[in-house]
């Protein structure tokens, strides 16, 4: 055996497993050779220290060889496929990943690109995970030795890494259940970080260990006593105080008092099995009293990163309120190794999965990897990625029940609108109400830990905009957009399709006659995928309904046969009477003084060389032949033609929302004639009120769908 690797324990790989971690370390001790790291170290001492911390972990054999083997690629002039041809794919697959998301690392220091470097880190860490979730455990353990040894790095770079490692690897490490790993990281950022608040906060604590010494022992002992006397046995009693990066947190909710905090010190009793863990809760609450609202069934009821455990907080010896923390090894196991705990208790069932080996799979516990790659596939790597992981991962977690008592697990601050997506997106999409804890709750209302959420449903209901201000997760988000998206594409689909029937109609063609072959013909010559593309299009008022008639009907095959009248409403008056060519505003016309045209004729234009459009009758025998000069025309009533309308809109008030509608009225090409706005007295609503010139009712009706669109916009009415 090589002598190198004596202090390794390699007692649980079996003699292949021993092998193969071996000559892992064999090559990559060649491969490092003459290299050193910054502390002046042989640099083969750093994977040689994650592949340990990777044995502690009781990780598999190929997880160990990765770990020996995790810089090479980076670093030396191996290459992927000297592994892969020696190590074999998986190995290989391995040690790629753990590259892949470190090469972001080297990224420029300032606060825009961090977050975008951290972003990308992140994105890349998540995709490698979903190919083998291994890949994110050795990472751990890189980083976690790496922010030990940061001593020899520039301050800058001890910055950097150190706030990259509490922002992203702890978080990551915590929601892999991965307890041991995460304290190393927050306590060793911590250091280099708030080296001020960290050092002050260490002496603190330093001196409360020491004088609740004599406490903790005596309480230990009375425990063990009460525990014993019941005839239960106990693996092991241990008291000890948080971390320090935990209490520090805990301190910055109560206001820098630490007095308020009642679990600077925890107690953790091992029993052997689940139902000595409760008989021991019973056993400890007949000799201390429990503050009740602080007992915790996290057996029952598992966090959402998979943690078990018994909590009380009980009045102890002297009257002081400490923390005890029951649990079975194994419990105890997974709370240290969280994610690593599995592969272990894998190989050592030799489970299914792992027999086949299959181990690589995301577990279903963690599908919300899965779901965080498909954020990240939908918005890319920019801004709102960054916002989706800060959510949806950074941000401390709650979980609350359904009616039925299942689980869910959201960012603070989620609504029951976010629980509804959550639980299954037609039911987020069908909101009416919500009852928390048995009592109708607001809907923008944030949830609480451990509330019980009850949706309620409408048919006919549809996501209110002001929805988007209050969610809190990026799925929840992303859904509601993609509804008013579709749903703006409708709305424009109808009226277009409408715009254009009525322009078919104009010329004589039932909408029903045009063929699927010739919507297609159409929509291909104006450059649109398809048909609905083009109706959309129209409704939106991107092209005219004329133009897509055009298309259809080139004018030489076809004569116009009637013309169209308002329809309805009471008989215009003369005086009030103008002409709307098909397609067109505002275009200039005259009424043709050879047949002096008159309402209810039917009418037909004729686009002159330099004078604008002569109207005609229909039947005018003066009507020149040139049909691609000839248009369609209806009479209209004046007071519905370029007549102001006033609009009135209602709106949530913020920032930037008078901007947002008359952006919104001047890129339809609208003219604003007047406006102004004002707020109700609390500031928080905003009325709007604009005069518009819009050129017919179609329109009118387009516009103010649009104007609804708008962010925070409540109602749309005419005036
Ligand atoms: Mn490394």
């Amino acid at each position: 055996m090589n002598s190198k690797i004596l202090r390794f324990n390699l007692e649980n790989y079996g003699t292949e497993g021993g092998v193969l971690i071996e000559r892992a370390l064999d090559f990559a001790t060649k491969a490092h050779e003459g290299q050193s790291r910054k502390s002046g170290w042989p640099y083969i001492t750093h994977p040689t220290a994650v592949a340990q911390s990777l044995i502690e972990l009781d990780m598999d054999a190929q997880t160990i060889a990765a770990a020996l083997l995790h810089d090479t690629i980076e670093d030396t002039s191996v290459t992927i496929q000297d592994l892969q041809a020696i190590f074999g794919t998986e190995i290989a697959g391995l040690v790629e990943g753990v590259t892949k998301t470190g090469q972001v690392d080297h990224m420029p220091s300032e606060a825009t690109a961090r977050t975008a470097a951290s972003a990308e880190n992140i994105r890349k860490l998540l995709l490698a995970m979903t190919k083998d979730i291994r890949v994110i455990i050795i990472k751990l353990a890189d980083r976690t030795h790496n922010l030990s040894t940061l001593q020899y790095l520039s301050p800058e770079k001890q910055q950097r890494i150190a706030r990259e490692s509490l922002e992203i690897y702890a978080p990551l490490a915590d929601r892999l259940g991965m307890g041991a790993l995460k304290v190393q990281i927050e306590d060793l950022s911590f250091a280099y970080l708030y080296p001020g608040a960290y050092g002050e906060l260490s002496k603190l604590m330093a001196s409360y260990g020491r004088s609740s010494q004599k406490y903790l022992s005596m309480l230990k002992k009375q425990i063990a006593g009460n525990l014993s006397k019941a005839g239960l046995e106990v693996v092991s009693i241990d008291g000890r105080t948080k971390h320090l990066y935990s209490i520090w947190r805990k301190l910055q909710k109560a206001d820098g008092d630490i007095e308020k905090i009642y679990d600077l010190i925890a107690i953790r009793i091992i029993v052997p099995t689940e139902s000595d863990c409760y008989q021991a809760l019973g056993i400890l609450h007949q000799h201390f009293k429990p503050l009740i609202y602080r007992i915790k069934d996290y057996i029952a009821v598992p966090k959402p990163n998979g943690y078990r455990s018994l909590h009380t907080t009980v009045f102890a010896a002297e009257g002081r309120i400490t923390e005890i923390q029951i649990r079975t090894p194994q419990m105890h196991s997974e709370a240290e190794k969280g994610l690593a705990a599995h592969f272990y208790y894998n190989s050592v069932k030799g489970s299914s999965n792992y027999k086949k080996a299959n181990v690589s799979a995301v577990p279903s516990k963690l599908g919300w990897v899965n779901e965080l790659v498909d954020v990240g596939q939908v918005t890319g790597s920019g801004q709102d990625f960054v916002d989706a992981l800060k959510v949806d991962l950074f941000v401390d977690r709650i979980f609350v029940f359904s009616p039925k008592g299942d689980l869910y697990d959201l960012p603070e601050g989620a609504t029951p609108i976010d629980f509804a997506f959550m639980v299954h997106s037609g039911l987020g999409l069908k909101v009416a109400g919500a009852k928390v804890n048995g009592r109708i709750a607001s809907l923008d209302a944030p949830l609480a830990n451990r509330d019980v959420v009850e949706i309620l449903t409408r048919k006919n209901i549809e996501p209110k905009r002001a929805w988007l201000t209050s969610v809190k997760t990026a799925n929840a988000r992303s859904r509601i957009r993609a509804w008013f998206r579709k749903q703006s594409y409708e709305e424009n689909f109808v009226s277009g399709r409408g715009l254009i029937e009525t322009e078919l109609k104009a010329w004589g063609h039932a909408p029903s006659a045009v063929s699927d072959e010739l919507w297609q013909q159409a929509a291909d010559s104006l450059g649109f995928k398809n048909p609905g593309l083009m109706q959309a299009a129209v409704g939106e008022g991107s092209i005219s309904a004329h133009v897509v008639v055009r298309r259809l009907f080139p004018v030489e095959d076809t004569k116009p046969t009637a013309s169209v009248v308002p329809e309805s409403g009471p008989r215009p008056k003369p005086g009030l009477l103008t002409v709307q060519i098909a397609g067109t505003h505002n275009l200039p016309y005259q009424l043709s003084p050879c047949c002096h045209p008159s309402y209810p004729q039917p009418i037909i234009g004729y686009i002159t060389r330099g004078k604008g459009i002569t109207v005609h009758s229909k039947s005018c025998p003066n009507l020149p032949d040139d049909k691609p000069r000839l248009v369609s025309c209806r009479w209209q009533a004046a007071s519905d033609y370029h007549q102001p309308h006033n609009i009135r809109i209602i709106a949530q008030n913020r920032l930037g929302l008078l901007r947002d509608v008359t952006a919104l009225v001047t890129t339809e090409k609208y003219n604003i004639t007047a406006i102004h706005s004002y707020d109700n007295e609390e500031g928080t609503e905003s009325t709007i009120e604009l005069t518009v010139e819009v050129p017919n009712r179609d329109r009118l009706v387009v516009l103010m769908r649009k104007l609804g669109h708008i962010q925070d916009v409540g109602t749309v009415q005419i005036k």
